[in-house]
Formats: C-alpha cells, structure tokens, sequence
C-alpha cells in the first residue's frame, strides 16, 4: 500500500515536472549550481556550473518555429551594430563583409562554457541591468564575448586591431581606441560629457586601453584586446580577485567594493560603455563599449 502511494506520488511528481518544463519560457530553465549534484541527477549530463539565470538555446522545435523571425538577441545586435550586422537568414547574422556566421550554435552551455565558448547569442543571455548595483551569483553581463565575432568587428590579430584605432583626447591624456562601430566617438562624447563634472576628475586617470592578450589562465581574449576597454582609477579600483585571494570563478559568496561614484557609471552606459562594476567577478576599472547590452536598458 505504501509503495504503490509512493509510485502514485512519484508519477504526479514526474508529471508535474514534465509541464512546468514544457511551459517554462524559452531562457528559463534549471538550475544546478554545484557540479556535485551530478552525481545524483545522471538524467543529464552537464560539465560544469551554470549560471542561475543565462538563457540557454531553444529546442529543435522552438527554433524552426522561430526560423522565419528574426531572434530577438540578433535583432539587438543589428540595432547597436548596424554598419557591421546587416541582417539575419536562415540562423545566420548577415555581415557587411558579406559574409555570415552561426547565430546560434544550440548547445547547452555551462557558466565557464559560455565564457570560453560563446556565440553571438550568448554574448546577450546575461540582461545588463543598469538599476541593479551589486551584482548577484555569477552575474558578468557582457563578460562573455563571442571572440569570433569581436575579431571580425575590431581586428582578428594585434596589428589588424591597430590599424583601426584613433587617438582620443582624454583629460589631457591621449588614449588608442577602435574607431569601428562608432567605439572611438563614444569614448570622445562620454569625455565631453564628464568634462562637466570636475568633481570625478580623480577617477579618470587612463591605465590603459589596447592590449592584445588572452585572458591569464584561459584561451578567450581580453576586451582589451580589440580597443574597445578602458581602464580608469586604477588607484581607487576593486577587483574581485584583490579581495578574494586564491577564488575559484564559480565561488559563491564572494565579498562586492567599488569605490567609483554612481554618476561616473551613468555617463559611460549612456553612450554604449557597459561597466565591470556589475560583475559578480567585478574589475570596477573597466569599462567597455558593448551597445548591444544596452539597446534595450536604456
Ligand atoms: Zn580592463
């Protein structure tokens, strides 16, 4: 009698389980924060943690139910990059070039995958939100780039990158940045608008800008890499791994500082920069020109 109410619990469970997943909204789905749980959830395999809230690829179904519309990540990036993303066909973004890459490549995406191995989709599924000051569990809007579609934006080697950027009048420094997508004449209006706020001067000191590299420890490149990141202050900067010695990227409860006013944040988002600030791995220096993340906060 107990084993059968069992199996009858057991089976409403599954099924209860099996509608809130085919209702779930395309983006959301579970969770398992600790790869330790995979030892007693073989159902599905997953290679590492995942990020609480990163949208995830839509189903077969889901897409060519979504094949004659335009995804709504791709339309973004067509609206902030519009010399460069020209279109979408067929799961592909239209570049100027005339060439076309993968929108979306479908897999099933751990935190550290979606950093080490993102496509232009990925690039959006963490939202940057601009009301939101300290940053919850592995929160790194704009932290996961697609390098294959940076290298085609900016430059895919360091002299390439170089050809394309200009010099920027800033605070009496002069600053390299990528003239391409509008980038270089971002950083000279979030200069003429900061210009009226004597009061954040001590934080603008350049450290600077263009520097190709790899991320320390991993294949991916830096931001820095395609003259698109700036660092500023570095004398009044947090970072994630000053404060938090020796941590892995996938801790929990790492402790949050930042020392740069609010208002200096603002100015930089209002023209495209997004702000390290708002990362769980937080490196409050860094700024970088990202629109597609604020296309739609603003
Ligand atoms: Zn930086």
């Amino acid at each position: 009698m107990k084993i059968a109410k069992l199996i009858v619990l057991a089976s409403i469970g599954m099924m209860a389980a099996s509608i809130y997943l085919s209702c779930t909204p395309q983006g959301a789905r579970q969770h398992r924060p600790e790869a330790s749980a995979e030892a007693t959830a073989p159902v599905k395999k997953s290679t590492g943690v995942e990020h609480p809230r990163a949208a995830q690829p839509t189903t077969t179904t889901q897409a060519k139910q979504a094949s004659a519309s335009v995804p709504a990540g791709a339309a973004t990036l067509m609206k902030a990059y519009p010399n460069f993303v020209t279109g979408y066909k067929d799961g592909k973004l239209l570049l100027a070039d005339g060439t076309s890459m993968t929108y979306n490549d479908g897999k099933h995406k751990s935190y550290t995958e979606l950093l080490d191995n993102a496509d232009p989709d990925d690039m959006l599924s963490i939202p940057y939100d601009p009301g939101k000051w300290k940053p919850g569990y592995l929160d790194d809007p704009g932290r996961i780039r697609c390098d294959a579609l940076l290298k085609k934006m900016y430059g895919g080697s360091a002299s390439a990158v170089r050809s394309n950027l200009v010099t920027v009048d800033w605070f009496g420094q002069h600053v390299q940045f990528n003239k391409n997508n509008g980038a270089a004449q971002a950083l000279r209006q979030v200069a003429a608008e900061l210009a009226h706020y004597p009061e954040l001067r001590p934080y603008l000191k350049s450290s600077g800008t263009f520097y190709w590299r790899a991320v320390r420890g991993a294949q991916r490149m830096s931001a820095h890499s395609y003259g698109i990141a700036f660092d500023i202050g570095v004398d009044k900067s947090d970072n994630w791994l000053w404060s938090n010695p020796g941590s892995s990227e996938t801790r929990k409860g790492l402790t949050y500082h930042n020392k740069f006013p609010h208002q200096l944040v603002q100015i930089f988002e209002k023209h495209g920069f997004i702000w390290g600030g708002r990362w769980y791995h937080y490196d409050t220096m860094h700024f970088e020109y990202r629109p597609e993340l604020l296309v739609g906060a603003k």
